[in-house]
């Protein structure tokens, strides 16, 4: 038996251990801890990435989308166009605005939002679609996008599990009006605790983020917005930067393992994710299978020694949170048939060959 947890970070902070402690010690040296050059110089690393002119870091990846609703004046009486497939966060951004989030059905063949159907959710009081590139996989973008700008919305990426995805020469967060990351622990480029950013060309927007999160004010003790506090503490913009360095090849490894599920699990009660043209377009945050019965699945790899999650076991709108939307569940078979039967298998940068193996050699001897 070989152990596999489901995710273990110990093998990649391994690698940079020393740049981390050496980046703690000069965060502490410098005794400036929040709004300076760390987080100037992650955000500007990061936008680089991205292929956009704009990052301003936050809390976490609700405020960022949050803030990025908010600046564009999204609230009371306007609707956002929600993947009803998503984490709890996209929603709840849209709702903490005052805002309704319309929700979209899944497409089984991308698990993301279903593009068909969109057009049909869009109302005259639409004003955006949040677009996710859920598991790791970028959206259909660009029928998001000309959607979008047949109806003057704007379109904002929820890429907070889809870091360095690529999708004709684009990376996630470069394609919509604004995007939304969230660095926590366990995403794909992770702090060491919370943290998020917005991404974007449009300088107004960028300003008014920063505006927003820093207490409503462009300048200390002069307030112009019912801000909030939402900033990206110098200690996690120094750690991200050196993260960042090395995203692309934790990207790459994760894409190899996930290459290596797809070819070699072969069992008709396991349903693998459904293949990408493109590559780069799926940088497998997260790799998700289809099982029917999951639980026994489940417990079987469990006493193999083989963890595994769900995401996510329970549609948004039947969250007691939403109790209000809980009637309308029927109408997101898909979104349900997903949060029915998925299981994430463990995927992550440093797994060794003999955990592959054995994931994959367990997997396929499920009966
Ligand atoms: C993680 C996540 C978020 C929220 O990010 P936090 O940093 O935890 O606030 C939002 N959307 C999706 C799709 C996520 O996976």
């Amino acid at each position: 038996m070989v152990l596999v947890p489901y995710l273990d970070l110990e093998k990649i902070h391994n690698e940079i251990r020393d740049e981390l402690t050496a980046a703690a010690n000069r965060v502490m040296e410098s005794r400036w801890f929040i709004n300076g050059k760390e987080d100037a110089k992650f955000e500007e690393a990061f936008a680089t990435y991205c292929g956009v002119k704009l990052c301003v870091g936050t809390g976490n990846g609700l405020d960022a989308l949050r803030l990025i609703l908010l600046a564009y004046g999204i609230g009371e009486g306007d609707e956002v166009i929600v993947p009803a497939n998503t984490f709890i966060a996209t929603a709840l951004a849209v709702t903490y605005v005052g805002a309704t989030p319309v929700f979209v059905d899944a497409d089984i063949n991308t698990y993301n939002v279903d593009v068909q159907q969109i057009e049909a959710h869009i109302t005259d009081k639409t004003k955006a679609i949040i677009a996710v590139h859920l598991y790791g996989r970028i959206a259909r973008m660009d029928e998001i996008c000309e959607l979008a700008k047949k109806y003057s919305l704007k379109v904002i990426e929820d890429a907070a599990q889809a870091h360095g995805a690529m999708l004709c020469g684009r990376k996630a967060g470069s394609f919509g009006d604004a995007a939304a990351f969230s660095f926590y622990p366990g995403k794909n480029l992770g702090a060491l605790g919370d943290a998020g950013a917005v991404v974007t060309d449009d300088d107004e927007v960028a300003e008014k983020v920063r505006a927003l999160g820093n207490y409503g004010s462009y300048q200390k003790y002069h307030h112009v917005y019912q801000g909030c506090n939402s900033r990206l503490d110098e200690l996690q913009a120094a750690f991200l930067e050196i993260k960042l360095k090395n995203l692309e090849k934790w990207n790459e490894e994760r894409r190899q393992i996930a290459k290596r599920y797809s070819d070699e699990i072969r069992n008709p009660k396991v349903i693998l994710p459904p293949a990408c043209e493109n590559e780069k377009e799926n940088v497998f945050h997260i790799y998700p299978v289809l099982v029917e019965g999951r639980e026994g699945f489940m417990d079987y790899l469990k006493e193999k020694g083989v963890a595994t999650l769900v995401h996510y076991p329970i549609p948004i709108m039947q969250q007691q949170a939403y109790a209000e939307l809980a009637d309308r569940a029927d109408l997101y078979p898909v979104t349900c048939r997903i949060c029915a039967q998925e299981v994430s298998l463990p995927l992550y940068p440093g797994m060794t060959k003999e955990q592959i193996d054995w994931v994959i050699e367990c997997v396929n001897g499920y009966k």
